[in-house]
């Protein structure tokens, strides 16, 4: 059967006749491939110095426990890593990273925003000094190799049967989640193991995880010990929680998120309640969307509308969040729990508020608050286990 080398797709009703051959339609957003062509893997080299990792602060024993049966494990299987929403994910690959590095073995961090690829680009740069770190995503891909190649899960189709060591953040995310030609091509690129790293188990890693095809590892606590918050929940129409919104951001100490759905939604609140508060507002096609973040990140103003692209990677200290949910099914269980993740995750404040505004009680909602309340319990297991 006819099969393309990139996507894997056999349905033949994507398969043109060009002048050249045969090609994929399925996967032409990524340049056309004809299906006679051979993918061949790019050639480089590690440098036999670019394992040497360094950590600027200790490790808690939890992350420590984890990053070891990381390391032990990925010798006979894929790994889930599967952590609470700001446990600290990147140091615990770190050990095996350094392992594959110093054993010379390609490795790769994909992640789907350009913004995160850029920020752990950095870090990885403080973390293993003598390594070559390039960061690889749309607009950015002069340089494609390096000892650690950190990008987009977008940008995995220029590296085919490349990485022994894959590490695929995020999965449970848009767009990686439910896009198969983006899964296919990533594990194409993946020609030894894959570290799939989440705060969600899915559907599709709890299929991998019950046929034993990975091996779950997980931190079920923060570096700060301190539980995840359970939201609270405030139900009714939509009126009165217009009311009860305005006398949360009200009485408010600290500053705030208030997750809506949509760009307009986000827009009506910010109009709506900026004669009250100092408050600003972002979406993804904002033209000036990280010059409103990094306002509201250096504490300019005091609340936020922010659609869902608040909702990963980005950590704003002592925030609280509202999550205001006026139309169904708009929020999945994997984005609630993200968005309440914002909540206490620095170090030295690890406090703050959570709720969900909503016109009605759903299966996600459900859902969230029954996955966070598990991650609690087994935090506290694991405390217990240790004194
Ligand atoms: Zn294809």
């Amino acid at each position: 059967m006819r099969e393309c080398p990139r996507c894997l797709n056999r349905d033949p009703r994507y398969f043109y006749k060009g002048k050249k051959g045969i090609y994929c339609r399925k996967c032409i957003r990524f340049k056309r491939i004809l299906l006679s062509e051979d993918l061949m893997a790019p050639e480089y080299d590690i440098d036999l110095k670019a394992g040497h990792a360094r950590f600027t602060y200790p490790l808690t024993p939890y992350q420590a426990k984890a990053a070891f049966d990381c390391l032990i494990n990925i010798r006979y299987r894929d790994v889930l890593l599967h952590c609470v929403c700001g446990a600290g994910k990147t140091e615990i690959v770190v050990a095996t990273m350094a392992d594959y590095l110093s054993r010379r073995l390609k490795i790769a961090y994909a992640i789907a925003r350009k913004e995160v690829v850029k920020e752990l680009a950095g870090r990885f740069k403080i973390l293993f000094p003598k390594a070559k770190v390039i960061a690889v995503y749309g607009g950015h891909s002069e340089e494609k190799y390096g000892d650690i190649i950190v990008c987009t899960t977008h940008q995995l189709y220029r590296y085919p049967k490349t990485f022994d060591l894959l590490i695929l953040d995020e999965v449970d995310a848009f767009p990686f989640k439910g896009d198969e030609v983006l899964n296919n091509i990533a594990y194409m690129a993946a020609k030894g193991r894959i570290i799939y790293s989440t705060a969600t188990v899915d559907k599709h890693l709890s299929e991998l995880l019950k046929k034993d095809e990975v091996k779950e590892v997980s931190l079920p606590i923060r570096p700060h010990l301190k539980p995840l918050i359970v939201p609270r929940i405030i139900k009714g129409p939509k009126v009165y929680l217009l009311i009860r919104l305005f006398l949360l951001l009200k009485k408010s100490k600290r500053q705030m998120i208030i997750f809506v759905s949509s760009k307009k939604t986000a827009l009506y609140l910010y109009y709506l309640f900026h004669p009250f508060f100092n408050c600003t507002y972002v979406y993804s096609d904002l033209d000036k969307r990280d010059a409103h973040i990094k306002a509201f990140r250096d504490r300019k103003y005091d609340f936020i509308f922010a659609t869902t692209v608040l909702e990963r990677g980005i950590t704003v200290k002592g925030v609280s969040v509202i999550v205001l949910v006026l139309h169904e099914g708009v929020f999945d269980k994997a984005s609630l729990i993200q968005m309440l993740g914002r909540v206490g995750r620095d170090f030295h404040d690890p406090e703050g508020e959570a709720y969900i505004l909503t016109m009605r009680m759903n299966a996600e909602i459900d859902d969230c608050i029954r996955e966070i309340g598990n991650a609690n319990e087994q935090a506290l297991s694991l405390l217990r286990q240790s004194y």
